[in-house]
């Protein structure tokens, strides 16, 4: 157990798991949050897809490692929140046109190769141009969404970390070079100093905007649900540029657009939309009728390598979890073990420093 005083700065995906994680170490936390429902974590898609994915090297590690971690995380935060996550072994499929080119798929070799016949057999209705493909039985699915999401929130709650919802950290604050604590402005504008030794910056897609020197920016993904005819899908097809995901309630999620020109522009657009309902077609032609529920966006945490920036940060006392780009639902387990071991000073494995090295946050200078 730590008695370790941590502020988590921003209250989405990550920050919420950090704090989860730190909380059930001992650690006193507190979470300062802008707007709970401007965080990714409720817009992701939720596919736990390093294979599906195609990563390679040490992204492709990191997430296989979080892979393997998932089932206890979700089992503690259902443990302590008494709320489901909706984590689903659903399986992943990605076609192809031909075999040659699923042959040279990245990660080829960790999934089962399949044929025409057995595609149509894995996803009936699959159009006909997709002659071949791989199924990553290992992948799946968390309803973050509308599950996850929530359960962690009541998962905090219920392990004592405090939450100040609407609070907006301004800036950092340093003195002889250490962090001394946050300047923070709340929803009526009153301006605040929390001081604290050790923070941690969960910021999403706007991490940059407290600490420049941090090479994250903002990637838009608009997407849509569909209403299906019940058990319609059962595994997520993971197209180029378009994927969906089927959930247990019989909608299906699909995802997305990818707009790094769209900076923090919010809002649906109609070219977006239309290129959702192209992927749809040119996938399951059939789903094109599928009738749509609900159309949301949100901004994916992107850095130049598409890695993530973890562990210690610019200033002695701050700690980095952000930029997770796509694949932060599914880096999640992992990302709270690395920083909680690192903050909390436990003995960690030598895969897990050699983790921190690969993904610190001054990688790109070298
Ligand atoms: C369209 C889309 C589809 C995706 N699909 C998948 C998927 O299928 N699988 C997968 O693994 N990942 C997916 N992701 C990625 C995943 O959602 C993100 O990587 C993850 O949510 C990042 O978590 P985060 O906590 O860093 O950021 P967020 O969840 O965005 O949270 C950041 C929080 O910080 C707060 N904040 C920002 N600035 C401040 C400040 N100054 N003061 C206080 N609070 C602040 C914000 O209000 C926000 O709540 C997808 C993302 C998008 C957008």
């Amino acid at each position: 157990m730590s008695n370790e005083q941590v502020l988590i700065l921003g209250g989405g995906l990550m920050g919420l798991a950090i704090a989860h994680h730190l909380a059930r170490r001992g650690c006193s936390v507190t979470v300062l949050s802008r707007r709970r429902n401007e965080a990714a974590g409720f817009v992701a898609a939720g596919m736990l897809a390093p294979h599906a994915e195609g990563l390679t090297g040490d992204l492709l590690r990191l997430g296989q490692l979080s892979l393997e971690r998932i089932p206890r995380w979700v089992a503690q935060i259902e443990a302590d929140s008494g709320l489901p996550c909706g984590l689903r072994a659903t399986g992943i499929v990605v076609p192809f046109k031909d075999a040659k080119e699923r042959d040279r798929y990245a990660t080829a070799a960790f999934g089962e190769a399949l044929n025409r016949q057995r595609l149509e057999q894995l996803l009936p209705g699959i159009a006909p141009d997709w002659k071949a493909g791989l199924l990553f039985d290992q992948d799946g699915q968390i309803d973050n969404r509308r599950q996850l999401m929530r359960a962690l929130e009541s998962a905090c709650v219920d392990r004592g970390v405090n939450f100040q919802e609407g609070v907006e950290v301004l800036n950092l604050l340093k003195h002889d070079g250490r962090l001394y604590g946050v300047r923070t402005r709340d929803s009526e504008g009153l301006l605040s100093t929390l001081t604290c030794t050790k923070a941690v910056l969960c910021s999403g897609a706007w991490s940059a905007q407290l600490l420049p020197e941090l090479p994250v920016f903002p990637v838009k993904g608009q997407m849509v649900s569909l209403q299906t005819p019940r058990g319609a899908l059962r595994h997520v097809i993971f197209g180029p540029g378009t994927y969906l995901v089927p959930r247990e309630d019989g909608l299906v999620v699909v995802g997305a657009t990818s707009e790094p020109e769209a900076g923090f522009n919010e809002g649906l657009t109609p070219q977006g939309q239309k290129s959702l309902n192209q992927g749809i077609a040119a996938l399951l032609p059939d789903a094109v009728n599928w009738p749509p529920m609900e159309r949301w966006w949100g901004f994916r945490p992107c850095t130049p390598d598409e890695g993530p920036l973890l562990g210690q940060g610019p200033i002695p006392g701050l700690w980095l979890a952000c930029g997770h780009h796509r694949n932060g639902v599914l880096l999640a387990a992992i990302t709270t073990e690395l920083l909680a071991d690192a903050i909390t000073h436990q003995a960690t494995s030598s895969e897990a420093t050699r983790m921190l090295h690969a993904f610190r946050w001054d990688r790109f200078a070298d």
